[in-house]
C-alpha cells in the first residue's frame, strides 16, 4: 500500500470534502485523525468503520481549528497516538456570504481564522516533525474562489486568496527537503456547505431545489457537473505518492472548467 506506514490529520473530515480525503488516504493505507464537529455517535462510528474498512487506525480531535492553541493540541495528540504526523491536510472551511457594505465583522473574523488562519497554525506545529524526519505532505484545500472572486464573498475569496500565497511561501520555504506543499482548488462540490447555497438560492429565487441546483452550475462550472470529495481524495492520495514529489506549491484546480473562462 502507498502510505501504509504513514500517519495523517485531515482537518473538518466528519463531513464533505474532508470525509472523502480521509477515506482515500485510509484506502491508501494511512492512519487517520479525524477532526470537526458533528454528533459524537456518528463520528466514532465513522471512525470504526474507517478502521474496519482499511485496516489502519482511525482516531479523532475535536480541536475547534478557530483556536490556534487546540491546534496545536490536536497535532500533539496525533504525534501521542500514531507516532507521527506526516501528513496533513488542510480542509475545514466555512463560507458566509453578504455585500461587503453589509459583511458581519464577526464573520468576518471567523472565516478568516477558520478557512486561513488555522492552516498557518497547523502548518507551524507539524513541520518540524516532518522536518526531523525530512518527509511530509500538505496540501491545502482552497477553493477556485482562491484564484478567481465571485461576489458577496469578501471574506471566504480573500482567505482562500490567502491559503494559495501561503502554500508557495511553504512551498519555497520546503524546496530542498522531501516535504511538498500545495493546494487543491475545487469547483463546486456537493456537500452541505454547497447545499445550503443551494437551498438559500431555491428560496430567494422561489425556484425548485433542481432547478437552483442546475443554475448554480450553469452560472460557474462549464462541465455542469459537481467535482465529488471521492476526486478531490484521489488527487490527495496522488499528491502524497513519489511521482508527485515534484508538484510543490501547486494550484490544482479541479473545477469543471470553471477557471478556464
Ligand atoms: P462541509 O461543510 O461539508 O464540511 C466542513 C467541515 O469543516 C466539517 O467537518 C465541519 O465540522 C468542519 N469545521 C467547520 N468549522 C470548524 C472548526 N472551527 N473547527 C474544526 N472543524 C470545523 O464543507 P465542504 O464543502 O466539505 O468544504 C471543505 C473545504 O473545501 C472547505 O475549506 C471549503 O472552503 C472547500 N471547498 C468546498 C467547495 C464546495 O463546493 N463544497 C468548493 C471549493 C472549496
Amino acid at each position: 500500500m502507498l502510505l501504509n506506514d504513514k500517519s495523517a490529520v485531515v482537518t473538518g473530515s466528519t463531513s464533505g470534502i474532508g470525509l472523502g480525503i480521509a477515506r482515500a488516504l485510509a484506502k491508501a493505507g494511512c492512519n487517520i485523525m479525524l477532526n470537526g464537529f458533528g454528533d459524537k455517535s456518528s463520528i466514532e462510528r465513522e471512525c470504526s468503520q474507517i478502521a474496519k474498512d482499511f485496516g489502519v487506525k482511525a482516531a479523532f480531535h475535536p480541536a475547534d481549528i478557530s483556536k490556534p492553541d487546540e491546534i496545536g493540541k490536536m497535532i500533539e495528540a496525533t504525534t501521542n497516538e500514531f507516532g507521527q504526523v506526516d501528513i496533513l491536510v488542510n480542509n475545514a472551511g466555512i463560507q458566509f456570504t453578504a455585500p461587503i457594505e453589509k459583511f458581519p465583522t464577526d464573520q468576518w473574523d471567523a472565516v478568516i481564522a477558520i478557512n486561513l488562519s488555522s492552516n498557518f497554525h497547523s502548518i507551524r506545529a507539524a513541520l518540524p516533525g516532518m522536518r526531523k524526519r525530512n518527509w511530509g505532505r500538505i496540501i491545502n484545500i482552497a477553493s477556485v474562489h482562491g484564484v478567481v472572486a465571485s461576489p458577496e464573498k469578501a471574506a471566504y475569496v480573500a482567505a482562500k486568496h490567502g491559503v494559495i500565497g501561503l502554500t508557495k511561501v511553504v512551498a519555497l520555504e520546503t524546496a530542498t527537503s522531501r516535504i511538498t506543499c500545495n493546494a487543491i482548488c475545487p469547483g463546486w462540490v456537493l456537500t452541505p456547505l454547497v447545499e445550503k447555497q443551494i437551498k438559500d438560492r431555491s428560496a430567494r429565487e422561489k425556484i425548485p431545489v433542481d432547478q437552483a441546483k442546475l443554475e448554480l452550475l450553469s452560472e460557474k462550472q462549464p462541465s455542469l457537473e459537481f467535482a465529488t470529495p471521492e476526486q478531490i481524495g484521489a488527487m490527495t492520495v496522488f499528491l502524497c505518492s513519489d511521482d508527485a514529489a515534484q508538484i510543490r506549491g501547486a494550484t490544482i484546480e479541479m473545477d469543471g472548467a470553471w477557471t478556464a473562462r
